[in-house]
């Protein structure tokens, strides 16, 4: 419709017209059945089956092998914070449940910005008082920032410190607030290990303890299903929630790799150093319950499941890597560009974790930024501001922004550079 704007925002996001369309239609009608997606009972045997086709896409889009689950959550990310700690904890207790003299459960924690932060913080909240367990920042990557206060880029390989044995080892593929993102080596897979070796800005897969079933787990709220995930076969956990690439918020997507779904209960009486888990949070009543173990975010399931089907039919992740390739290299270029000029400067080059989905920079001079932001809002453009922890400019380009979205973004800080100098 033409009284929609270009939504540049981070999440919730831009989602694409015809889907809204689509929605507005299942809301008075689901799959025939007469009754609004909002109103039927997530037991119908439309609503599993739609269900069960969500968890089809996502599994088929990704090569998703069947060593993982596909579970349905809610919570968002900030419940995947709690989350991850418990149940990767009971999962440590389990396979050694009587610890040597002075060992302990170590959660490493790789920090490259404001959201891994959180979710360390999380980790030290939650086991600050449980016996023999510890949280470890395996590095932090304000410490290599030019400030030495703030996150610019992705620390190097060489600055990171793993445990030995670590119940688990956390990572954020992209930090939507600092637009840092690990970057992908061109052939991500086992055989790409020379290739991530060399790239300094992909995750260090290369340095994580060998020979055991991996206790990885990755924050993928704000980049999943932008391009295929690397080495997910080595994941233990990868989570998102729904309201940035795919569809309303309300819905976390978890894959989780079967030897992480525990009997929480059982951890919690072999040994101190589990937590008691809210059912909610195990993964164990989730996948024992198919998702469906109390009402689902009915809603969200449904548009998801519609950007989803929408996704497969464009071509999938391998599509969006290109398109989305393609919207970034242009605004990385054009504030490059303002930089020569001194009317921008860029806060995460991209070349060192620039990240593809949420392009952040800042506008140089008195009061330039808000002209920035008025100027782009004269023009149907919203939400580039910068998160008000950060401040600045900040450009999302997630799958649902249009060429002609950036193109337009494009050609305004284009108009700004010319104008400002
Ligand atoms: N992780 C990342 C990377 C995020 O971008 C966000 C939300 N912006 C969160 C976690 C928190 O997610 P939620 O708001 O769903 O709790």
């Amino acid at each position: 419709a033409s009284d929609r704007v270009l939504n540049f925002s981070a999440g919730p996001s831009a989602l694409p017209d015809s889907v809204l369309e689509q929605a507005t239609q299942g809301l008075l009608n689901f799959a025939n059945t007469g009754i609004g997606i909002a109103e039927i009972s997530h037991r119908s045997k439309e609503f599993l089956a739609f269900l069960d086709e969500l968890e089809s896409l996502v599994r088929e889009q990704l090569e998703v092998p069947q060593t993982h689950r596909i579970l349905f959550a809610q919570g968002g990310g900030t419940g995947q914070f709690a989350a991850v700690v418990m149940n990767m904890l009971a999962r440590d207790v389990l396979l050694r449940p009587n610890l040597a003299e002075g060992e302990e459960r170590v959660l490493d924690y790789v920090v490259t910005g404001s959201w891994s932060r959180t979710a360390a913080k999380e980790a030290t909240n939650l086991t600050e008082t449980v016996p023999n367990v510890r949280v470890n920042i395996a590095v932090d990557a304000k410490n290599n920032s030019a400030d030495g206060a703030s996150y610019d880029s992705l620390p190097p390989h060489s600055a990171y410190q793993f445990s030995e044995n670590p119940a688990l080892i956390y990572y954020c593929e992209n930090e939507t607030v600092n637009g840092i993102q690990f970057s992908k080596a061109p052939s991500d897979d086992a055989s790409g290990e020379e290739l991530n070796k060399k790239d300094e800005t992909t995750f260090p897969f290369h340095l994580l303890p060998k020979n055991t079933l991996l206790p990885l787990v990755a924050d993928y709220s704000s980049s999943f299903m932008s391009r295929p995930i690397p080495r997910l076969a080595d994941h233990a956990i990868i989570y998102a929630g729904a309201q940035k690439n795919i569809g309303p918020a309300g819905l976390t997507i978890l894959i989780v790799r079967q030897d992480c779904i525990v009997d929480v209960d059982a951890a919690v009486k072999l040994s101190r150093s589990a937590i008691p888990v809210p059912s909610i949070l195990s993964y164990k009543y989730l996948a024992d319950g198919k998702s469906v173990p109390n009402t689902p975010p009915v809603f969200s399931v449904y548009v998801s499941g519609l950007v989803l089907k929408r996704m497969k039919e464009l071509g999938g992740p391998k599509y969006y890597e290109e398109f989305n390739r393609k919207k970034k290299e242009k605004v990385y270029e054009t504030v490059k560009e303002g930089e020569k000029r001194g009317v921008f400067r860029s806060k995460v080059p991209e070349d060192k974790g620039g990240s593809w989905m949420n392009v952040v920079f800042e506008v140089v001079g008195d009061g330039a930024e808000g002209r920035f932001l008025k100027g782009a809002e004269s023009k149907g453009m919203k939400g580039l501001k910068g998160h008000r922890s950060v401040g600045g400019i900040r450009a999302t380009l997630y799958n649902a922004v249009t060429e002609e979205a950036t193109d337009a973004l494009v050609a305004y800080m284009k108009e700004f550079i010319e104008t400002e100098t």
